[in-house]
């Protein structure tokens, strides 16, 4: 499932050259973004830099500054939410009190006027979906916060809309429960073909959910990709570092040597010698950053061969134990630090490297990464 590999794939969704300000602040700048149908979208990014001011604009609550947002073709300026084919799960899940879960669920399809035996239908069909047929009679005090999440998923998607928008839809929700979610979240979203577009802050949680994410910062949107390709190939010092775990040093070009299999680049990081194989931008006395994931690193007692290059030298200053792998905080000989993180496979067969060991950490020039900005 990859429709934006597709040159002719038509955009579900499309948010061209959106601005949005409040008053003097810019809190969405110029975003231009495309989504597909039936896609799982992720917006990620820290708190305030416009995620939920872009899903209120998808959604009606808010109306662009400038720019336009299209819904399979159609400018949606000026349409109230009411008649968009968008529903918003809130948060707070926003359900009534006083109402049994059937209740809540049914209460929009009766704002809608659907016919009785309809509401009923979809009200079951809903209940099923979600897990919660035998709760059916019981109020939002008596269930746990994952049931009371289900039933506001079970109410939004009641009214059977193209395009769900899920504002941090697990965030009350404890980490185990929130992962389990986080599949039921795909598995019914896959069932009922719909696009789901949601905000979060929780890198685990877009990489876990999405087919595809957009990563912003302060309202301009970084970076657009795979879960895959957003970890392995961050277009960024700030998508490296708000993603996942990653050492980085300043660094400047020494050399590039193209070669039809990409660039071999070397550089410097005060006096650390470094080789990369990849596609750059960037040449001979550029200033960069070199980014390599902590599980890249291979750490070791003894000295690796070839050293002359992606190798350094350090002690052992803290180690980690995360169970499936350990982390190793490693004091380079020039003072600075670095992190190899090591699977725990053969731990108990081999010597574990422990603190205060003197190390080397090696690398290929294919693992790490030259950032340019
Ligand atoms: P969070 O994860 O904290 O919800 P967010 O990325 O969703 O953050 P937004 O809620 O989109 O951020 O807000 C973006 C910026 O716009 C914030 O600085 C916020 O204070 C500002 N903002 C949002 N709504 C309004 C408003 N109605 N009036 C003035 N400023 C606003």
């Amino acid at each position: 499932f990859s429709p934006w590999t597709d040159p002719d794939a038509i955009p579900f969704i499309r948010f061209e050259n959106v601005t949005k300000r409040f008053g003097d602040f810019v809190a969405v700048d110029n975003l231009s973004l495309d989504i597909y149908e039936r896609e799982f979208f992720s917006l990620l990014g820290p708190s305030g830099c416009g995620k939920t001011t872009l899903m209120r604009m998808l959604a009606g609550f808010e109306e662009p500054t400038s720019g336009r947002i299209l819904l399979q073709g159609q400018d949606l300026s000026g349409v109230p939410p009411y008649k968009r084919p968008t529903n918003m799960m809130f948060q707070s899940y926003a359900l009534f009190p006083h109402m049994t879960v059937e209740k809540n669920i049914a209460f929009g399809l009766e704002q809608d006027n659907l016919p009785r035996g309809e509401i009923e239908a979809r009200v079951q069909e809903m209940l099923k979906l979600v897990k919660l047929d035998q709760f059916a009679k019981r109020k939002p005090n008596q269930l746990s916060g994952g049931q009371r999440q289900r039933v506001a998923l079970a109410r939004s998607l009641a009214k059977r809309p193209k395009v769900l928008l899920l504002d941090e839809p697990l965030g009350a929700l404890d980490r185990k429960l929130r992962e389990e979610t986080q599949f039921e979240l795909m598995d019914i979203q896959t069932k009922l073909g719909l696009t789901f577009l949601i905000v979060t802050h929780d890198q685990e949680e877009a990489m876990t959910v999405s087919d595809r994410i957009a990563v912003m910062d302060k309202g301009i949107l970084v970076q657009v990709a795979t879960p895959a390709e957003i970890y392995e190939a961050p277009n960024s010092r700030y998508v490296a570092d708000f993603i996942g775990d990653i050492n980085i040093l300043e660094a400047r070009v020494e050399s590039k040597e193209s070669h039809a299999a990409g660039d071999l680049v070397r550089i410097d990081s005060d006096g650390v010698k470094i080789a990369v194989e990849q596609h750059c931008e960037a040449n001979s006395g550029d200033n960069v950053a070199f980014a390599i994931r902590p599980e890249k690193i291979r750490i070791s007692t003894s000295q690796p061969e070839g050293t002359a290059s992606n190798a350094l030298h350090g002690e052992v200053w803290d180690i980690g134990y995360l169970g499936d792998f350990s982390v190793f905080i490693v004091r380079l000989d020039d003072g600075r630090m670095f992190r190899a993180a090591q699977a725990n496979v053969s731990r108990l067969v081999d010597r574990p490297i422990t603190f205060g060991d003197m190390v080397w950490l090696s690398w290929s020039a294919d693992a790490g990464l030259v950032l340019t900005r």
